[in-house]
């Protein structure tokens, strides 16, 4: 049997102080994995440069000279965890087999990669690392994380719980997400929607080894806003519904002035003024809803995502003799 080509995949921005170490750590991991056979010697451990300034590009061109089971690629600038992922990804296409995209830092557990491969010769096409605790995070950072995963749920957006971008994906998969055109990325609520075969597999986080973390507040707050925009046109829906809400109300209202007048405890000028403003807002909230629902439309059509992909197709030239009366 053909040994599978595997090739990891790792965005870096400003991570000279973890490279070595975590070149290490992998090289080993990898002659491991190639001298009980599990993966092919043509396997490979990929950086892609994140626009860095600091020396990440100049330690990952050294390591490529010292050992060939090392590549590289450079963006032309810092354009985010998630695009660093999707460059590495779609040059690792045309020669992998399968590629699992992980953290340069290594906080996720490398000893995973064992059960992923495993559950991908057992047929998966993609196997998703969901981390067990969050023990090694800070307060803020676990909150503000649980709040994320809450508010997507709720808006509408299927994101699996504690699973960030460490996963494996079969060639099949990066194939079908090279179909996807779109420039607000976000992989963990796109690769479920492609399909296939997929299982889970859990692994502990530990700290950051070395260097801070490189997403920022600002960064974090973008990430989830582009998740939710990226996936949901529920916040439209929400206003139309707003509109309803709010139509009710000024029924209700209408109805109490309409009886206040005739009970004579109104001052002139007032139940008019009153009604109306509850009333227009109202029909202002559901024209927006309603002009809303067009830009959703449109803001999904100008998505162009492929529509589905062919998982299996059962086809034969001609019939065979046997079947033939
Ligand atoms: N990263 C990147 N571009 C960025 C920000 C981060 O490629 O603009 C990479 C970073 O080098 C690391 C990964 O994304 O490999 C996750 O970042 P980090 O470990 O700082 O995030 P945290 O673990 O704190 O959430
Ligand atoms: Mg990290």
């Amino acid at each position: 049997m053909k040994e599978t080509i595997l090739y990891l995949v790792l965005p870096c921005y400003n991570e000279e102080e973890v490279l070595y170490s975590t070149a290490e750590q992998l090289r080993k991991k990898y002659t491991e994995l190639m001298d009980s056979g599990k993966i092919s010697r043509d396997s490979k451990i990929m950086f892609v440069n994140d626009g860095s300034k600091d020396k990440t590009w100049s330690i990952i061109t050294e390591l490529f000279h010292q050992d060939s089971v090392f590549c590289g690629v450079s963006l032309s600038r810092n354009r985010g965890h998630q695009n660093a992922v999707l460059a590495g990804l779609m040059t690792a296409k045309e020669k992998a087999d399968v590629v699992i995209s992980i953290d340069a830092d290594l906080q996720q557990d490398i000893d995973a990669i064992d059960l992923m491969l495993e559950k991908y010769e057992n047929g998966c096409d993609v196997v998703y690392g969901v981390r067990n605790a969050r023990n090694t995070d800070g307060l803020i950072k676990r909150t503000t994380a649980l709040g994320f995963y809450k508010l997507m749920n709720l808006m509408g957006c299927e994101v699996l719980k504690n699973h960030a971008d460490y996963r494996l994906m079969s060639k099949r998969v990066i194939e079908s997400l090279a179909e996807y055109h779109e420039v607000n990325l976000f992989l963990r609520g796109l690769i479920p929607t492609i399909g296939y075969p997929s299982d889970i597999v859990y692994f502990d986080v530990r700290e950051r080894q070395a260097g801070s973390s490189k997403y920022t507040m600002k960064k974090m707050l973008n990430f989830a806003v582009d998740g939710i925009t990226s996936f949901s046109i529920k916040p439209i829906q929400l206003i139309t519904l707003m509109g309803f809400v709010t139509m009710c109300i000024s029924i209700v209202l209408i109805i109490q002035t309409i009886i206040e007048y005739y009970q004579g405890k109104t001052v002139p000028g007032w139940a008019s003024s009153y009604i109306s403003t509850w009333f227009i807002g109202s029909v202002q909230l559901i024209s927006l809803g309603i002009v809303g629902e067009y830009i959703g439309k449109i803001y999904l059509e100008a998505k162009h995502r492929p529509r589905y992909h062919i998982e299996s197709f059962l086809w034969k030239e001609s019939r065979d003799e046997e079947n033939k009366e």
